[in-house]
């Protein structure tokens, strides 16, 4: 099957670190569940997010920026660039690396925004702030931790000085629907929480050769090992209310196009392989992202029937 591979659970992909290691001495899903460090050093390595990753033009203003593993968009208008995600904290100088060699100059980035406040995907937000002067535009409850550099997360606040990143000022809050415009590219900002408060599924159109693709990065929709969904020790009161109409509503986008904050969600080296022959089309993908949004909102119920007691605990999903 094509897109198999993108539900392959994070523990069977951070196994692969250490396939020499026997079974029963690899992390357990208990053990990441109790050691963000273990959870964050792991998975930095096992799904590349600190590996190079040659930049590529999408279609139409869309461009990939990112690195091997985190997923980084520049899009390019008349009046200057729109990026969104910056990887980790070490990623800003290989995003801005990337950018100069598409052609673009970073100082023209005009406006940042993102799909959540992690740092694997704000990390280089002060970074690429300060060198130009970009204006950054952040779903309201994401505000804090881009601020106070990830201490007031509600699941990875006290582990800040781990999985925290430079705080950065933040200058426009966005609201559920929000409308981000420079020149002729709008991308529409859905409140889609659950993942953090915050998280944030954009929604925008890109058009080449004449032909417009309604494009989607969902972003909200999973937790991450240690999550509790339920109950008094929930992560925030209603967090799993959030899960549910964050599914419901990236169910109701039927993209074309559509890609990830996390590259092996949408099988990039894949398609990437497949574009030299295929084009821009090779992007068109409305199955994966039916089975990207079936596969975490699965996830979630399997995690919900395991607090529940109605399964054994396994492993969670990424
Ligand atoms: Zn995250």
């Amino acid at each position: 099957m094509l897109h198999h591979r993108l539900f392959v659970p994070a523990l069977a992909l951070l196994a692969t670190l250490a396939p020499a290691v026997a079974q029963d001495k690899r992390p357990t899903a208990e053990d990441l569940a109790k050691d963000n460090k273990l959870f964050i050093t792991l998975a930095t390595e096992a799904l590349h997010w600190r590996e190079p990753q040659e930049p590529f033009h999408i279609a139409g203003a869309l461009n990939f920026v990112g690195t091997r593993g985190l997923g980084s968009y520049l899009f390019a208008t008349s009046d200057g660039l729109i990026l969104l995600n910056t990887g980790d904290p070490t990623s800003g100088p290989m995003v801005e690396a990337s950018i100069r060699k598409l052609g673009f100059d970073p100082k023209n980035i005009k406006i940042i925004i993102n799909g959540h406040g992690h740092s694997d995907h704000a990390g280089g937000f002060a970074y690429l702030k300060k060198l130009s002067g970009a204006q950054v535009d952040i779903m309201e409850p994401d505000i804090a931790m881009l601020e106070d550099g990830g201490k007031s997360d509600f699941h990875y606040g006290k582990d800040w000085q781990v999985m925290g990143q430079e705080p950065v000022k933040v200058d426009r809050a966005l609201r559920d629907g929000d409308r981000v415009t420079l020149g002729e590219v709008t991308l529409t900002a859905l409140s889609t929480p659950g993942h953090t408060r915050g998280s944030t599924t954009w929604v925008t159109h890109v058009t080449e050769a004449g032909k417009t693709y309604l494009v989607v990065f969902p972003d909200g929709g999973g937790f991450n090992p240690g999550y509790r969904l339920t109950g008094p020790d929930a992560d925030y009161p209603g967090i799993a209310d959030d899960y549910r109409r964050t599914h419901h509503i990236q169910e109701m986008l039927k993209p074309d196009m559509w890609f990830g904050h996390h590259t092996e969600y949408f099988d990039m080296e894949g398609k990437l392989k497949r574009m030299a022959q295929e084009g821009p089309a090779v992007w068109v993908d409305p199955e994966g992202y039916r089975e990207f949004v079936a596969g975490k909102k699965r996830a979630f119920e399997d995690q919900i029937d395991r607090e529940m007691g109605a399964k054994p605990q396994k492993q969670g999903d990424l």
